[in-house]
C-alpha cells in the first residue's frame, strides 16, 4: 500500500488538482493507493475521484464515540461519509497535541468499530535512536496500543514505521534501518498474538520517502509499501514512489 498523508497542506483547489491528476494514472497502480487529505476537503476529493481504485483516509479521529468535543471529528462521522482509512497516533499528534495511549487505543477501537482500517504510527526520535534504544521504545508503543484486541481486529489494523527523526527531514532511514525494524516488528506483533497473524500483518515504512529511495525501500522483505508526506504533494513524485512498488 501506498498512503500520501497531506497534512495541513494544499487548499480545496490544489486538493482537487492532486487528486484529479493521480486518478488518471490508476490504471498503472498495482498496490492498494490512499489519500489523507485535511477533513475539510475529504468529500470533496472523494467526489473528485468517483469509482476510483483510490480510496480516502483520514488523518485522525476522536478517541469519543460521540457528544461535547468542539472541534473533533468521530470515526462514525468518517465512515458515514466513505471513508476507508484512518490514522491514528502519527508522531504529529503525539508530539503536537500529548496524544498517548490513553487516547490512541480508544482511536483504534472506534476505527474499527466502525468499519474503518487503522493505520497504527509508531516510531522513535532522534535521541532515543541515538541511544541504541529504538526497539525497546517502539516495543513499548505497540504494547501500550496493540494489546487486548481480537484476532479478527488486529488483523485489520496496519503499522506504519515512522522513526521521528526521517520524517519531514530529508534523512531517511536507510533500507537496513528499515528492515531491521520492521522485521522486529513483526516478530513482536508474532509474539503479542500468533506468527501467522504478523506475517499477513502490512508494515509501511514512512520518513522522507522519495522517488530516488523508494525502490530499495520497497525491496525489502518486511517493507510492505510506504506512508508519504512531502512527496505525496507532487503528482509525479507520489506516482513515482507508486511506481517503485
Ligand atoms: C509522514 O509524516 O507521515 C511522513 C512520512 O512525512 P515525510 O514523507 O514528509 O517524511
Amino acid at each position: 500500500m501506498i498512503a500520501g498523508n497531506w497534512k495541513m497542506n494544499l487548499d480545496l483547489q490544489g486538493s482537487i488538482a492532486l487528486a484529479t491528476e493521480l486518478n488518471k494514472h490508476t490504471d498503472n497502480f498495482k498496490c492498494d493507493v490512499a489519500l489523507f487529505p485535511p477533513y475539510i476537503f475529504i468529500t470533496e476529493v472523494m467526489k473528485e475521484l468517483g469509482h476510483s481504485k483510490i480510496k480516502v483516509g483520514a488523518q485522525n479521529c476522536s478517541h469519543s464515540e460521540n457528544g461535547a468535543y468542539t472541534g473533533e471529528v468521530s470515526a462514525s462521522m468518517l465512515a458515514s461519509v466513505g471513508v476507508k482509512y484512518v490514522l491514528v497516533g502519527h508522531s504529529e499528534r503525539r508530539e503536537y497535541h500529548t496524544e498517548a495511549f490513553e487516547v490512541l487505543r480508544p482511536k483504534l477501537q472506534l476505527a474499527l468499530k466502525y468499519g474503518l482500517t487503522p493505520i497504527f504510527c509508531c516510531g522513535e526520535p532522534t535521541a532515543v535512536r541515538n541511544a541504541l534504544m529504538h526497539k525497546d521504545f517502539v516495543r513499548e508503543q505497540l504494547e501500550e496500543c496493540l494489546t487486548g484486541f481480537t484476532h479478527d481486529e488486529i488483523k485489520r489494523i496496519i503499522i506504519a514505521y515512522e522513526p521521528i527523526w526521517a520524517i519531514g527531514t530529508g534523512v531517511t532511514a536507510s533500507a537496513q534501518q528499515a528492515q531491521e525494524m520492521h522485521e522486529y516488528i513483526r516478530r513482536h506483533v508474532g509474539e503479542m498474538y500468533t506468527h501467522e497473524i504478523a506475517e499477513k500483518l502490512h508494515i509501511l515504512y514512512g520518513g522522507s520517502c522519495k522517488p530516488d529511495n523508494a525502490k530499495e525501500l520497497f525491496l525489502c522483505p518486511d517493507v510492505d509499501g510506504g506512508l508519504i508526506g512531502g512527496a505525496s504533494l507532487k503528482a509525479d513524485d507520489f506516482m513515482a514512489i507508486i511506481d517503485a512498488v
